[in-house]
């Protein structure tokens, strides 16, 4: 049987902190465990916010930690092609479309909405795409094309769902609530989300779904902040007829005040504690991994 394959996948738009630390030891303890094979996935679709000096800085931080990965690392700005290819696919099957609206119409069109009631919200608390207020005619939208205007292109949502079904996952972690095993997708909760952005053509849930599978990862261990995002990476799963992982999301860890970390907060980066003498050893005892 082939070994199990873990990838850990960070955003190289900031130095990584303690919950990446946690994150990529308990992929590379797992890994180890199982005699499987960990792979590094950089995840730098978005140029705006990525930069070579944090990629540098993941390669040496893992490193430090004692962490060893596979080699050559996938780094998905490298393989737009690839997304290009699954968009084109679910083209194909009537699920995608272009929207032309900019974030501050998106916006305006949500107030407008929530001055009449309640909007829904998407469960990383985000207003839901409002499609039915932008639906253009099959006419209308190949003119702005034509005419160069950009678009992002969004999943019909409602559409895939009826394509796809009682989509689930096999959950090895533990979700917020407590879920684990089989846990129902919901994927209808995100709305149409986007697949390709306007200015590069793909998106996160599109690149992680097709790199989990080009790299043949079976287990994705990451954070539980992932954890509902699952119910649309399993949609697309399914609809691009790829294999489907196990999923082990893992508790956060959090700061003194019980917030999630980012990545500029000072006393949690793996830098500064290094800086300031911490050894890999305490790292793993500070996120309980001792
Ligand atoms: N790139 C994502 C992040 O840094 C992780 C994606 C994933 O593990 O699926 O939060």
């Amino acid at each position: 049987m082939a070994p199990p394959v873990f990838r850990f996948a960070p955003s190289p738009n900031g130095f990584l902190h303690l919950g990446h630390a946690y994150s990529a030891l308990l992929n590379f303890d797992r890994a180890r465990e199982c005699g499987g094979r960990l792979l590094l996935r950089i995840e730098d679709i978005d140029a705006t916010r990525c930069r070579p000096e944090f990629e540098t800085a993941i390669y040496e931080d893992l490193a430090w930690l004692g962490i060893a990965w596979e080699t050559p690392v996938r780094r998905q700005s490298e393989h737009l092609a690839d997304y290009r290819a699954a968009l084109e696919k679910l083209s194909v099957l009537g699920l995608v479309y272009p929207a032309f609206e900019s974030r501050a119409e998106i916006a305006r069109l949500v107030a407008a909405r929530e001055a009449a009631g309640p909007w829904p919200r998407d469960p990383d608390g985000a207003p839901l795409y409002p499609s039915e207020a932008t639906s253009l005619s099959a006419d209308e939208r190949s003119r702005l094309i034509a005419s160069g205007a950009p678009y992002a292109l969004r999943l019909d949502m409602a559409a895939a769902c009826r394509h796809a079904p009682g989509v689930s996952w096999n959950e090895l972690g533990e979700g917020p609530d407590g879920e684990r095993g089989v846990v129902p997708a919901r994927p209808e909760a995100w709305g149409d989300v986007v697949l390709a952005r306007k200015e590069t053509p793909t998106s996160y849930h599109l690149s992680v779904v097709v790199d989990d599978a080009l790299q043949g990862a079976s287990e994705i261990v990451r954070g539980q902040d992932l954890f509902y995002a699952t119910a649309v990476h399993r949609l697309l799963q399914v609809l691009l007829g790829l294999p489907e992982p196990a999923y082990r999301h893992h508790r956060l860890i959090r700061d003194e005040a019980g917030r999630k970390l980012s990545k500029s907060g000072r006393s949690t980066g793996l830098r500064e504690s290094r800086a300031a003498g911490l050894t890999p050893a305490a790292i793993r005892r500070l996120v309980g991994l001792g």
